[in-house]
């Protein structure tokens, strides 16, 4: 039972944060979920801790590896038959948050943040239309941000390359809307996920370890669940919110929904 009772999704970056969260919804929901990320150990842990293997399975998956994309969704369809969700979730904030003029832009960093937070998502699109299109039917989200909304709130290259994710929902939406193929973006605001907890140590100038640690990790949860928080519709934005919002486009409620970037940001981008 439940919203996606019977469905099948893989989930890219599920070893943690936004990505992590979704798979325990996803599963609590009624999915199969194959986790699929670069951290082994966390993403293995991930995964056990959702239960029986046949309900949710880790699978070593670089979404800059084009083959280890299809082979993923290959996992999916092997195990289950085939593929209903596929969520492009990977994503990396590349060199630092802090950024720097546009004029010291580093383009080995700039190919690095493409090759993940824009290849990887094509790459995904590409295989998942391979195994939901011959079905007639399918749902593939994707990971924005309101960084890419707005432009001007991150690195260059990240707000860039989650700018480029929307165009190509768009893009991808249009194409696959007369195959039965639904395709949505989903932007979050600011979450104290590892990425975004690290990004606030960058802009503030902590390092990652030594000395006040401790005391660095409480500034920088204060920042994001605060301060950045601020108008937030009264809480603070967790990556829960943002897997609830995964589950209702990837359940049928959302049938006629495409081609919509569906921003979980408590009004920021409005404001
Ligand atoms: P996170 O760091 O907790 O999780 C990201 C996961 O992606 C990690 O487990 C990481 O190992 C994985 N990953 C990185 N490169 C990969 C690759 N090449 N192949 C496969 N997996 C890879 O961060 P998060 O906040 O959960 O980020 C998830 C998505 O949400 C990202 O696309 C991010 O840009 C986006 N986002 C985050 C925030 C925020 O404030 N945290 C806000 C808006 C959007």
């Amino acid at each position: 039972s439940g919203r996606l009772a019977g469905k099948v999704a893989v989930i890219t970056g599920a070893a943690s944060g936004i990505g992590k969260a979704t798979a325990a919804e996803f599963v609590r929901n009624g999915a199969k979920v194959v986790l699929a990320d670069v951290q082994d150990d966390l993403g293995r842990a991930a995964a056990a801790e959702l239960g029986v293997p046949d309900t949710a399975c880790y699978a070593r998956c670089d979404v800059t590896d084009e083959a280890q994309v299809a082979a993923a969704v290959d996992l999916a369809v092997a195990r289950h038959g085939r593929l209903d969700v596929m969520f492009n979730n990977a994503g990396i904030t590349g060199g630092t948050y802090a950024g720097g003029p546009i004029e010291s832009l580093d383009m080995a960093d700039f190919d690095r943040v493409m090759a993940v937070n824009l290849r990887g998502v094509a790459a995904g699109i590409k295989h998942a239309a391979r195994a939901m299109v011959p079905r007639g039917q399918g749902c593939i989200l994707c990971t924005s941000s309101t960084a890419g909304a707005l432009g001007g709130s991150g690195p260059h290259a990240y707000s860039v390359s989650k700018t480029a994710v929307v165009g190509m929902v768009r893009s991808a939406a249009a194409e696959l809307a007369g195959r039965g193929v639904r395709v949505n973006a989903i932007s979050p605001y600011a979450i104290a996920t590892a990425m975004g907890k690290r990004s606030v140590r960058e802009i503030m100038g902590f390092s990652p370890v030594g000395a006040g640690a401790e005391e660095e990790e409480e500034v920088v949860r204060r920042v994001i669940e605060e301060d950045f928080n601020e108008m937030g519709c009264g809480v603070v934005l967790r990556a829960e919110d943002v897997a609830r919002a995964a589950v209702f486009l990837a359940s049928d409620d959302a049938r006629y929904i495409t081609g919509h970037n569906l921003m979980v940001d408590g009004g920021f981008s409005v404001g």
